[in-house]
């Protein structure tokens, strides 16, 4: 029912930067090249993500509102090997608890799309229409039915923020793919799919060029890739470090510490280092199912972890040097 939807809806949309990464995450499983994201008022009025990824059938489209309807999950020990971003089936059920959603959609082999119109998570309209190959979701007046957390959203700059930083990894952990942002018509970002150092000039712009150092590190167990920023290009403030597993963001604490203390010696005090690093292992050792929001994870065994990253930090840092 309604009410138990948007207990549920709570937990995964907590602010309009939620349903970004939601979005853009299912974009992504569904195969996009192409992905644009346009926002109105830090999106708490409207979230639209247009992809050209494999779309739905018209009932598939319908399903996708109801929820634990996945697509991405067909045994349970399919569970243990997740790759893709979704896989709990419950993002479009519960953001369509708490706002009103139209959904155009159109897989390739089809002639028509179909056109859905959602609202407290009951469909209210579903026709067919002539439109494009791929999906576009469009979320509008978010917590419209629930005004206490309406009431509890931000200012739109803490908002926009929250929204450009969903954005900016989902951007990073996935170079290839052609990404645009719009913030009240106003084009933030325009990326063309490529590699990451490119990707990361882009984002950050083009002082970065010449400031990234290539990191790799390859063991029977873990595979690292990415770039660090040299040391003199470090910053007072510590935002732009990345992790992600598996190319999943995570935060870390524990292997942010491998890193700078690589650094040591090379970084004024209070200064932090640029990077974007990359683990890829094994996802039998990681647990990334403590909670569908959280940035996370559970490592078998992070002191491993943390050597291989330290030796591969330092191993760029001092090649870097000669
Ligand atoms: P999950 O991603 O965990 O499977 P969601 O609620 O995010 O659950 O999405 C439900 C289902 O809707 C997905 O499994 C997928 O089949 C379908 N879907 C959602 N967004 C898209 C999209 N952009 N393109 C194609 N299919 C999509
Ligand atoms: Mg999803």
């Amino acid at each position: 029912d309604s009410i138990a939807n948007q207990i549920a809806a709570g937990e995964v949309v907590q602010r309009p930067a939620s349903v970004v990464k939601e979005l853009l995450e299912n974009s992504i499983d569904a195969g996009a090249t192409d992905i644009r994201l346009v926002i109105k008022d830090a999106g708490k009025t409207h979230i639209q993500v247009i992809d050209n990824g494999k779309g739905m059938s018209v009932t598939d489209a319908r399903m996708s509102f109801e929820r634990h309807a996945t697509s991405k999950i067909q045994k349970a020990e399919d569970l243990f090997k997740i790759r893709t971003m979704g896989f709990r089936g419950e993002a479009l059920a519960s953001i369509a608890a708490v706002a009103q959603v139209e959904m155009k959609t159109k897989r390739q082999q089809d002639e028509l799309g179909t056109q859905l119109h959602a609202e407290a998570s009951e469909i209210k309209k579903q026709e067919p229409t002539a439109t494009k190959d791929g999906t576009s979701i469009c979320v509008k007046n978010l917590f419209y039915n629930v005004p206490a957390r309406r009431n509890f959203l931000k200012s739109n700059p803490v908002e926009l923020r929250h929204i450009t930083d969903e954005f900016i990894r989902v951007a990073l952990a996935n170079a290839e793919i052609g990404m645009t942002m719009l913030n009240n018509d106003l084009e933030m970002y325009q990326l063309d799919g490529g590699k990451l150092s490119k990707r990361i000039v882009q984002l950050f712009g083009k002082n970065y060029q010449q400031q990234l150092i290539p990191c790799q590190e390859e063991t029977p167990h873990v595979k690292i890739e990415g770039y660090l920023g040299k040391p003199e290009f470090s910053k007072k403030t510590r935002g732009e470090q990345f992790f992600f597993v598996n190319g999943r963001y995570i935060k870390n604490h524990y292997l942010n510490h491998a890193v700078t203390t690589a650094y040591q010696g090379l970084l004024k005090e209070d200064y932090h280092p640029f990077y974007v690093l990359f683990i890829e292992m094994d996802p039998l050792h990681v647990d990334i199912n403590v909670h569908p929001t959280k940035t996370e994870v559970k490592f078998d065994d992070d002191r491993m972890l943390y050597g291989v990253i330290s030796s591969a930090v330092r191993q760029a840092l001092g090649s870097f040097n000669v």
